[in-house]
């Protein structure tokens, strides 16, 4: 059977941290060719708990198993230069030489399947693509992934040097993408059909930590600024699908697992609960902790989920609030009110968890924005008892909101990334120093939550509360 080696590749950035990151779109590929009697490989350059990794460089572990990445300083693009951006800018993930000797170490390969994510992270992939190239310069190579779907004809056209194929898809999970490719690149000329979610491949994984779980694919929500309608078609995972992957990351002695979800409790009286409780007994003999960095919707958190999270040792619980401002709540699709927020809290606090670890999203950075609405929502928070996580807004392509921005930011996707505030180029006004402020509070106000502070009065010129 013919060899297919999937690569979760490099990222290109300012920064990046390791969130319990996997690359849950291109695992799901690979189980879907295992099944079909393909010999798979993976091999991921951001696992930080690869067993040769520690040879290399010696990467600190955080707590519940985060990290940051290994990385390597390289030349900011001319791109940021030209609009006055001037950072050090790096790469993240394997020391060159170890993906090197990952490469030589495989089987002869007759396909690549490689991953993308963040937009503006396509320097990362086209680093990756260079060095397997210099391997195997005529395996064919196919990019998968966020990038290649939202900005596919810039992958068309930026990747075409290396003789790339582009499915704008975030995995394969399409009877056509599928067959495509077996016909195409594998000399399969059987027709398949995708019957159910394929389960997580974490064979190939020799250490595991922590690990993720998805039990929804995409969001019964439009808000106009996340592609998730777009990525992903929203569907109830299969129950035997999701056990299968909680068995393998028992069996992986994983400590920490984080939900993937964009709408985890949505339908959860069909879905989360009865899953949840079918697998509690072996979370806590393992003494498992759970994390939601994708954030839960507030509006679903009753008495009952608040006693799952705090029962089944939830320790990272982020819901999202975005804003409180009245413009906002119709950008969100009406996802979530003030009040969704506040019974939200009580539930958890009522329930025993503690309010401290609480962790509630705040968006910046977003066009049309209010400074003094970004005040006020963090001023709500810290009055709530709760931690502000503030996200800084980045352009998501084939979004509604992105169309506020010029075409010929959206045809760049390094103008994409929320670490340059895309704000700039549709506000002559912009002051990254303002954005600079609101980070500062956020970080002072939730020093005051941890410290049991109730009472912080912020007086900041033009946004005085
Ligand atoms: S609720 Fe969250 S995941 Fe769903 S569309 Fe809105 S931002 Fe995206």
């Amino acid at each position: 059977m013919k060899n297919i080696v999937f690569i979760n590749p490099y990222i290109s950035d300012f920064a990046a941290y390791n969130l319990w990151a996997k690359p849950i779109g291109l695992l799901r590929s690979a189980s879907l060719f295992k099944e079909l009697g393909f010999n798979v490989k993976v091999i991921d350059v951001l696992d930080v708990f690869d067993i040769e990794l520690s040879k290399y460089t010696k990467i600190k572990i955080e707590k519940y198993h985060t990290s940051k990445y290994p990385k390597k300083k390289i030349s900011i693009p001319e791109t940021y230069k030209k609009i006055g951006i001037e950072r050090d800018y790096f790469l993240y993930g394997f020391p060159e030489k170890l993906f090197i000797k990952k490469l030589k170490n495989i089987s002869k390969p007759d396909l690549f399947i490689l991953n993308s994510i963040m937009t503006y992270w396509y320097l990362g992939v086209e680093y990756t693509i260079k060095i397997i190239k210099s391997i195997y310069p005529d395996t064919p190579i196919i990019l998968i992934g966020i990038y290649a779907s939202l900005c596919y004809e810039h992958a068309i056209k930026y990747f075409k040097k290396y003789n790339v194929e582009v499915i704008p898809s975030s995995s394969i999970n399409s009877n056509s993408s599928l067959n495509y490719i077996l016909k195409k690149f594998l000399n399969y000329n059987k027709y398949v059909e995708i019957k159910n979610t394929p389960p997580i491949y974490y064979e190939d994984y020799n250490i595991m930590k922590y690990g993720v779980i998805q039990t929804i694919t995409g969001c019964p929500f439009n808000c106009d600024f996340c592609a998730s309608k777009i990525l992903s078609k929203f569907k109830l995972i299969e129950k035997d699908t999701i056990y299968k992957d909680f068995q393998t990351l028992f069996r992986k002695k994983v400590k920490d697992i984080a939900f993937y979800d964009d709408s985890l409790l949505y339908r959860k009286n069909e879905h989360f609960i009865p899953i949840m409780e079918t697998i509690k007994d072996k979370i806590k003999e393992r003494n498992i902790r759970f994390h939601l960095p994708n954030s839960a919707h507030a509006r679903y958190i009753d008495r009952k989920i608040a006693q799952i999270f705090k029962e089944l040792n939830f320790k990272t619980i982020r819901i999202s609030l975005e804003s409180i401002s009245n413009e906002f709540y119709e950008i969100m699709d009406k996802k979530v009110t003030k009040q969704h927020i506040i019974d939200a809290i009580r539930n958890m606090e009522e329930s025993g968890i503690d309010k401290r670890n609480i962790e509630v999203y705040l968006m910046y950075g977003v066009p049309g924005e209010n400074i003094k609405d970004i005040y006020e929502g963090m001023k709500f928070l810290f009055d709530l008892g709760v931690k502000i996580y503030l996200s800084d807004f980045a352009i998501v392509p084939k979004t509604k909101m992105a169309k506020v921005f010029p075409e010929w930011v959206l045809k760049e996707p390094l103008y994409h990334n929320n670490s340059i505030f895309p704000k700039r180029f549709i506000d002559k006004s912009f002051d990254e120093n303002i954005y600079k402020e609101i980070h500062n509070t956020a970080l002072w106000l939730n020093h005051g939550i941890e410290k049991g502070i109730k009472h912080i009065k912020i007086d900041l010129k033009n946004h005085a509360l």
